[in-house]
């Protein structure tokens, strides 16, 4: 069993008062807007999936249920929720996408942008297509998936030095709230009726 903090930083999808995904967030803060009557718990149990809950029916619903991440005590538990469903119209920040490694591999499919194949993520280096030492800079405009041969063809060349062309420009991607980014790679497979993932390629072929 999971200590008490980390179960509070659990991921809970929040659906729009159209039901849909817009925002992933920690337990501790879909709690905080369960209490606020804010939202409620969109239930994801096969018996009554779908159904939404309250606070308090959900507080009731902690009692009697025998399974599942549970904080609080004996006498009064709660159940961690996976979904939340917003009941009044948010306003949520647009973010930018983070850059990070994990995201350079999801913005290009996992795919070596010199060769188009596509490979696990052990496998796929991040390329500078302009070498840092040669002012090339660290961000979403310069930084490819590659794989090692690709990589290792390339060194520390320009493409065009090396013969090889990228497949497309790289761009920062647009946000989008429903982009399996939000989701992050231990999403629950309950989210995924709400969360289109393949959407994020077909705004990048958009933008291409
Ligand atoms: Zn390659």
């Amino acid at each position: 069993m999971l200590p008490v903090s980390s179960l509070l930083y659990s991921q809970v999808l929040v659906l729009n008062r159209l039901w849909q995904a817009v925002h992933v967030c920690s337990a501790r803060r879909a709690f905080l807007l369960l209490y606020q009557g804010s939202a409620q718990v969109v239930s994801t149990d096969p018996a009554n999936e779908y159904a939404t809950l309250d606070f308090p029916e959900w507080l009731q619903h902690s009692q009697d249920y025998g399974g599942g991440d549970v904080v609080g005590t004996v006498a009064r538990r709660v159940r961690i929720p996976k979904i939340i469903v917003l009941r009044t119209f948010d306003r949520l920040p647009k973010k930018d996408v983070k850059f990070s490694r994990q995201n350079v591999f999801e913005r290009d499919s996992h795919t070596c942008q010199y060769c188009g194949s596509r490979f696990d993520r052990a496998e796929l280096n991040l390329d500078h297509v302009v070498p840092r030492d040669r002012g090339g800079q660290t961000n979403w405009e310069n930084v490819v998936c590659s794989c090692v041969r690709c990589n290792t063809r390339k060194g520390n060349r320009l493409p065009h030095e090396a013969n090889m062309r990228l497949l497309r420009v790289p761009r920062k991607p647009r946000w989008h709230p429903l982009s399996a980014f939000a989701l992050g790679p231990q999403h629950d497979a309950s989210w995924r009726k709400f969360v289109d993932v393949s959407f994020w390629r077909v705004e990048l072929g958009d933008a291409a």
